[in-house]
């Protein structure tokens, strides 16, 4: 943004979620992107973000969302998932380079529940295919992901050797461990029955995985576990345990100076 910022700034991008950054800025696909081929990186709206708070005296509460991580473990879709991981962290960076050298801002990072997804080993494709490709324990080898550009993500989502993504609850589907250029569901609501059947289009070579999920459910589900906090600066040290989710609404206000009780 060049010369004063505005007191107030509202940005829209899409009529509805914005593409995920494998298709905005990577696979720029003409067919997936169609005219909203411009939409912006979450690391140029925090920082466009910033540039209009910093500008009260009285200080400022700041979201960031990546909000498509979740929005692709759903359809258990690993690599859309982990490169919006990347620019997530990116704009935490963003964050912190703003923060540097201050002592007056509080940094938290966390998610509001997790997933399914793990990442088992890696999926190597050199000498073997399928799920005989994937690695577990000793046989996972170091994925060979390459970034010659140096923009912090990886320059190919399908090198021979990528994670493997396990996941613990899904519908029917089938999965070569590969990444799609073309985003597809996993599942498709079957019109007769109601049922989620395996989408046939995507991963067609692959060999079908029954589904655990109750037959309605053609996406994976959000999971119980507890999800790691990290903070940075003043009040930081508030996060440093096991802690109900509430509490981090609390330290929040209380690095704001708001009284909780007003
Ligand atoms: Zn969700």
């Amino acid at each position: 943004m060049r010369g004063r910022a505005p007191e107030k700034l509202l940005g829209t991008f899409h009529p509805v979620n914005l593409d995920v950054y494998l298709d905005r800025r990577h696979d720029k696909k003409p067919e997936v992107l169609g005219e909203w081929d411009d939409q912006p990186t979450l690391m140029e709206m925090t920082e466009a973000a910033l540039k209009v708070l910093e500008s009260n005296d009285d200080g400022f509460f700041l979201m960031v969302e990546g909000a498509s991580i979740d929005k692709m473990e759903h359809p258990l879709d690993g690599p859309r998932a982990v490169y919006d991981t990347i620019e997530l962290d990116q704009a935490v960076g963003v964050a912190k380079k703003w923060a540097e050298g201050r002592d007056d801002t509080l940094i938290v990072i966390t998610a509001d529940h997790n997933h399914s997804m793990s990442i088992v080993g890696t999926h190597d494709r050199r000498e073997e295919e399928g799920r005989e490709a994937n690695g577990v324990y000793g046989d996972s080898t170091y994925p060979t992901y390459s970034d010659e550009d140096g923009d912090g993500f990886p320059d190919d989502p399908n090198p021979d050797v990528q994670l493997f993504f396990g996941w613990s609850n899904h519908p029917d589907h089938t999965d070569d461990f590969q990444h799609n250029d073309v985003f597809l569901e996993p599942a498709l609501t079957d019109e007769n029955t109601g049922e989620a059947v395996d989408n046939p289009e995507r991963d067609p070579d692959a060999k079908l995985q029954i589904g655990n999920l109750p037959g309605s459910q053609t996406n994976c589900v959000h999971t119980v576990e507890d999800v790691s906090v990290f903070a940075s600066g003043p009040g930081a040290a508030r996060f440093n345990a096991v802690l109900d989710n509430t509490e981090i609404f609390f330290g929040m206000i209380d690095a704001l100076g708001v009284d909780a009780r007003d």
